[in-house]
């Protein structure tokens, strides 16, 4: 594993899963469905946890939604799926959890937003019921401050120090500044109330990467709390990945983050599970953490006249994941292979010779045959119409052969 010092922070223990301290950066995720659609929410909390989330949020919104999470944990371990469930509470939080106590208990964490708490002289009061209930039930809490509710009232006391002061920032710096500052006073607020200094998770999240770069260096440098790393309303497709992973990169590799989420606005009809690997997908680029064999593959070119390598990559990666569940009870280990699938002779027998096991397969011009290599050596040679087929057994037994008890691996 590479990457920088890990930031030393306080442990903090969410339900069977640990956040902060030397534990693995852990990946979690939110749900889209109507929390109080209790069939609809534990099925996707389930698709999103066997998709590797190992934290999942639930927004608790209404009555229907607090009277609902009793349920939607029972409908969870009938299902086998015993996954940490989060709720996200704004405005009326301190109401829910009040009147729904069976609610409060089977969450394993609850997420405080300290700008959507209440406004004026109402605001301490409910954010402090809110915290009594978590030291009540024994759970820990995200206080999680976000860019596009930040408590207003802070906002203006910073912005007017800022004007009175003889080297005044200019105003973006002091809305960063107060987010950190939201953070610090509300989890310094939850101490002096009687939640336990291991027992708050912090976030403030942003949707500008350089934004999220450099709020994050200003909390990680203040406080020993464990961060919850995301860059909030990331966006669609390709835009909010990249952003999501430009900015993150930059903190993990310094040692920033203990939690991870990737905020991904689904196509339409889309699955909502793939926030989960994106997040699996940065954190095993970056070599923190490992989750699924990773597929190498050349881009191809004009040296490739058919998509056959591509969708041969395609199939490759797809069966590793389906694999993955009985893979990672059978094979420890198994998540740290690599499988090279290439598109001609150029790069193809140096790659696949770099991966554990690879396949150089045959560009323009090229005899038809496709060279595996295994452990870095020349291994048997695959051609005609069922090399994927045959590839993918090759994998298989590589599999089994290296990585069962005893194996080599
Ligand atoms: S390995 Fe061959 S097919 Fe793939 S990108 Fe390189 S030259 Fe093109």
């Amino acid at each position: 594993m590479s990457g920088g010092a890990r930031r030393r922070s306080v442990p903090v223990r969410v339900g069977r899963v640990t956040i902060g301290g030397d534990h693995p950066v852990v990946v979690q995720s939110m749900t889209n469905t109507a929390t109080a659609d209790v069939e609809a929410t534990a099925l996707q909390v389930r698709a999103l946890a066997a998709a590797g989330s190992e934290i999942v949020r639930i927004t608790v919104n209404t009555e229907e939604a607090a009277a609902a999470v009793p349920a939607i944990a029972a409908r969870l371990r009938e299902l086998g799926t015993d996954v940490p469930l989060v709720g996200d509470f704004h405005f009326n939080g301190h109401k829910l959890l009040r009147e729904h106590p069976a609610c409060a208990e089977a969450l394993a964490k609850y997420r405080i937003n300290p700008g959507n708490v209440g406004r004026g002289s109402k605001r301490d009061p409910q954010f402090a019921e809110m915290i009594e209930i978590a030291c009540r039930h024994g759970k820990p809490v995200r206080i999680g401050v976000n860019w596009g509710s930040l408590d207003q009232d802070l906002l203006t006391r910073l912005m007017d120090e800022n004007s009175k002061s003889a080297q005044p920032l200019d105003a973006n710096d002091v809305v960063r500044e107060a987010l950190v500052v939201s953070a610090r006073e509300s989890a310094a607020r939850a101490e002096d109330i009687g939640l336990p200094h291991d027992r708050i998770v912090i976030s403030c999240k942003v949707s500008g990467v350089q934004d999220l770069i450099a709020v994050y260096r200003n909390i990680a440098a203040r406080c020993d709390f464990p961060l919850h790393l995301g860059l909030t309303e990331a966006g669609m497709g390709s835009k909010g990945i990249v952003a999501s992973t430009a900015a993150m990169s930059v903190l993990l590799q310094e040692g920033i983050g203990d939690t991870i989420r990737v905020s991904l606005t689904p196509d339409p009809g889309g699955d909502r599970t793939r926030e989960v690997v994106v997040a699996q997908e940065i954190l095993q680029t970056m070599g923190l953490r490992s989750f699924t064999p990773m597929v190498v593959a050349c881009p191809g070119c004009g040296r490739t006249t058919s998509t056959y390598f591509q969708e041969l990559a395609q199939k490759i990666q797809s069966h590793l994941r389906q694999r993955m569940p009985e893979w990672r009870r059978l094979y420890p280990g198994v998540e740290e292979m690599t499988v090279a699938v290439m598109g001609c002779v150029v790069n193809g027998p140096g790659e696949s010779k770099h991966a554990n096991i690879g396949i150089s397969l045959p560009g323009t011009g090229e005899r038809p045959v496709a060279p595996v290599y295994i452990d870095g050596e020349k291994g048997p040679t695959r051609k005609g119409e069922r090399i994927a087929e045959e590839f993918q057994q090759l994998v298989e037994q590589y599999v089994e052969r290296t990585y069962s008890a005893g194996g080599t691996a």
